[in-house]
């Protein structure tokens, strides 16, 4: 049971990965309160945020667990990753060595984690249009051969950050019923 005494049905932990500062922190703040900040400080000490929300009839918890640094030195550890059914690997589409380093993310990824973790990749910063790096097509591309889903979000503007959630966790949803 969670929040007033609500009956939950699923609890599905969930894993933010990628370089620092391509807004990780941010997007989960904008998905769990709906908020955004401009200068955020590297995270402190909260380890996840929860969200509780209705698929098909059913409460489903997701429990968004966040880095408090460690990615700035590869330093995430493999209870990071455990019990994970969901993984969103974050670059930021306007520093494109934040995108060339996916694949090491993947594949950190995929040797911590259970092979059928459902893996979104999403291109952050679409509001920085004008200073683009990543090209939409190149991410789609290598979202494809991986088996990967694909978003470009921006948390600033709050666009697909809810898609980009809710992608993960249906095909999650969808696996388990
Ligand atoms: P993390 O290290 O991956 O957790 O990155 P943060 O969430 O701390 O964000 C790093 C910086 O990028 C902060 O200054 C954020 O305000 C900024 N940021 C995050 N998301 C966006 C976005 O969608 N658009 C813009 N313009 N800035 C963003
Ligand atoms: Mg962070």
């Amino acid at each position: 049971y969670g929040e007033g005494s609500q009956k939950i049905d699923y609890v599905f932990k969930i894993v933010l990965i990628g370089d620092s500062a391509v807004g990780k922190s941010q997007i989960l703040s904008r998905f769990a309160r709906n908020e955004f900040s401009l200068d955020s400080k590297a995270t402190i000490g909260v380890e996840f945020q929860t969200r509780t929300l209705v698929i098909q009839h059913k409460s489903v918890k997701a429990q968004i667990w966040d880095t408090a640094g460690q990615e700035r030195y590869r330093a995430v550890t493999s209870a990071y990753y455990r019990g994970a059914v969901g993984a969103m690997l974050v670059y930021d589409i306007t520093k494109r060595q934040t995108f060339d380093h996916i694949p090491r993310w993947l594949e950190e990824l995929r040797s911590h984690a259970d092979k059928n973790i459902v893996i979104i990749l999403i291109g952050n910063k679409t509001d920085l249009e004008d200073q683009r790096a990543v090209p939409t097509e190149d991410a789609k591309e290598f979202a494809q051969q991986e088996g990967l889903f694909f978003l470009e979000t921006s948390a600033l503007e709050a666009t697909n950050v809810e898609d980009a959630f809710m992608t993960v966790l249906t095909e999650i949803f969808n696996i388990v019923n």
